[in-house]
């Protein structure tokens, strides 16, 4: 039986690329495109 599962990611505020964490309890450090530490932190401010 098919089941469809979501799983969770991240998205970089900069660049805007998605990718899923192996472990999702873990905060990247960086964007793994950009490498920008700030990924998850808006443009703004
Ligand atoms: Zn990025």
């Amino acid at each position: 039986m098919k089941v469809k599962l979501t799983v969770e990611g991240f998205k970089c505020e900069r660049c805007g690329h998605e990718w899923i964490a192996r472990k999702k309890d873990v905060t990247p450090v960086v964007c793994p495109k950009c490498k920008s530490p700030y990924w998850n932190k808006p443009k703004r401010n």
